[in-house]
């Protein structure tokens, strides 16, 4: 699904692009090829290289940039890389789970358990080239990014903003939702306490882009959705998180 003529939505589950286990894959033009934000479950790879080279005409990758280590966002990334010959960059703290396919830490062990995914769905080590730690710029494929560890979803979650068409863009991951929901789910290592430590990160950021790992996503004013979250989250009550009725998985 082309969103403008250097992003894409090349994977989805809500939007029926790819299969029901994967994240939103989105997909950038960058100055130096193109670069994929999350990898999918690497269940429906040929669905996401066809829809890469319709929407912006490739079907090369230079990069994948995980934003943390769960399965939908990050199972697909050693086959990604072995199809595409493109480099992986993750955050710091998901690293180790993905290089050496830790299927507890990525929460892949649980969600298999409780039939979230197929039984027989493993994950598979895949190198890392680049990591990224919290407040960092670097750059890849000739793009820079700026990276933010928002703890909360998971421990290693993070989101990564850039700029596009001259207007900072957010892929937010599962951290925070359009419309401002929160990522805390009901998993090892999705705390409250994460949000309210490190959300404030998010502030004051001038976002236009919001674009999320699952869900609606917005082109314009993506702040007012990261500034619905924080406001939810100084109150006395537990913020409206994913999982209550906003999306079907
Ligand atoms: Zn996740």
């Amino acid at each position: 699904m082309r969103i403008d003529p250097k992003l894409a939505l090349v994977a989805s589950l809500q939007f029926g692009l790819s299969c029901r286990f994967d994240c939103h894959l989105w997909a950038l033009r960058a100055p130096g090829g193109v670069i994929l934000i999350d990898a999918g479950s690497g269940l429906a790879n040929d669905a996401i290289l066809e829809n890469l080279e319709q929407d912006l005409g490739a079907r090369q990758v230079a990069a994948i940039l995980l934003t943390h280590s769960h399965p939908d966002h990050a199972l697909g990334a050693a086959s990604l890389r072995e199809l595409t010959g493109c480099k992986v960059w993750a955050p710091e703290p998901a690293r180790r789970i993905i290089e050496e396919a830790d299927e507890e830490g990525s929460g892949l062990a649980r969600a298999r358990q409780v039939g979230f995914y197929p039984a027989d769905l493993r994950m598979r080590p895949c190198p890392v080239a680049g990591s990224f730690a919290h407040g960092e710029r670097f750059t890849v494929a000739g793009q820079e990014f700026q990276a933010f560890h928002v703890r909360g979803h998971s421990e290693d979650s993070f989101c990564l903003m850039t700029e596009l068409d001259g207007k900072r863009a957010l892929f937010s991951g599962d951290v925070v939702f359009y419309g401002g929901v929160l990522g805390l789910i009901n998993a090892p290592g999705s705390t409250l306490e994460g949000y309210r430590s490190d959300l404030s990160r998010l502030a004051g950021l001038a976002v236009e882009a919001l674009l999320p790992g699952h869900g609606l996503f917005t082109l314009r004013g993506g702040q007012r959705h990261l500034d619905r979250a924080l406001d939810a989250l100084s109150g006395n009550f537990v913020p409206r998180m994913i999982g209550q009725g906003d999306l079907i998985f």
